[in-house]
């Protein structure tokens, strides 16, 4: 089998991949994936982001955003440096960024995940979130959100936000609402696949997938995090050093597999249709 395949999301830059990096770069190329957005989250991992999509300029597209966890922790010239590195990088996009209600309202105190970061409250992501939107407009540029809890937040932000040009927007692997799809998706939204829901325990998130439209469905991988149920991984990797289990990106082919079957639909279809879809939205 040989589609193209397309992961419209990951992280390959983080430090749990590091110390395998070159058994995956050296198994990438078996799987025809054609390209990859590598998303950037705090100001400190940018640069990691964008040494990678260097290293590998045909097929990854970098991606810098503050994401919500960081805002808490970010530096007064937060802004600035972002907006130096995308006058560095033209061809770089906007993600991960968002709104998490999580991390404020659920979240325990001692979360490893949030260890060392301060929880900035909802009002002060929105400030943050709006002024990377207007980014994203004033360049514009396609967009990565993350949002956890916060959809209906989520969706007033965007609708009050200045315009970003459609088609231009990739919420996370959707797991919102079923009635949000058709609301979003009239502002412009495409909607991702991960694997992650292929666990029986997120039957409602997978079910959302028979909803989306056509023409906005993606696939990706969010790798290293949100891996496959373990019978469906193809690639694998140790787990991280506090033991939490690891996403092999090379598992986007088993992925877009695993939804094919899903969706009762020929494999070969679902990847042209995926492959348009991307570069629509992916294609400055
Ligand atoms: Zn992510």
């Amino acid at each position: 089998m040989s589609v193209p395949l397309y992961d419209a999301h990951n992280h390959l830059h983080d430090e749990w991949l590091a110390p395998h990096w070159g058994k995956i770069s050296s198994q990438l190329p078996a799987l025809n994936l054609r390209r990859a957005i590598v998303n950037g989250t705090a100001e400190s991992d940018w640069p990691a982001v964008l040494t990678l999509a260097r290293t590998h300029p045909s097929w990854i597209t970098p991606s810098l955003g503050l994401h919500p966890w960081h805002i808490g922790n970010r530096s007064p010239n937060w802004l600035a440096t972002l907006t130096a590195h995308l006058d560095a990088t033209p061809h770089a996009v906007i993600g991960e960024i968002g709104l998490d209600r999580w991390m404020t309202d659920r979240a325990r105190p001692d979360d490893p995940r949030l260890n060392g970061l301060r929880r900035a409250p909802l009002s002060e992501q929105l400030d943050i979130f709006l002024a990377q939107l207007a980014l994203a407009a004033s360049r514009n540029l396609p967009t990565t959100l993350h949002c956890i809890d916060a959809w209906g937040s989520l969706h007033d932000a965007l609708r009050q936000a200045p315009a970003l040009p459609p088609p231009r927007f990739l919420p996370p692997p959707y797991g919102g609402p079923a009635e949000l799809i058709r609301p979003f998706a009239s502002l412009g939204a495409y909607f991702s696949f991960n694997g992650y829901f292929l666990d029986d325990r997120r039957a409602r998130q997978l079910d959302t997938f028979r909803h989306i439209p056509p023409d906005r469905l993606l696939i990706e991988t969010d790798a290293p995090a949100m891996p496959l149920p373990r019978h469906w991984r193809t690639h694998k990797l140790p787990p991280s050093p506090e033991g939490t289990p690891v996403n092999h990106p090379g598992n986007i082919e088993a992925t877009y597999t695993a939804l094919a079957a899903f969706l009762g639909e020929p494999l070969p279809s679902l990847a042209t249709r995926i492959e348009k879809n991307f570069l629509r939205l992916f294609t400055p």
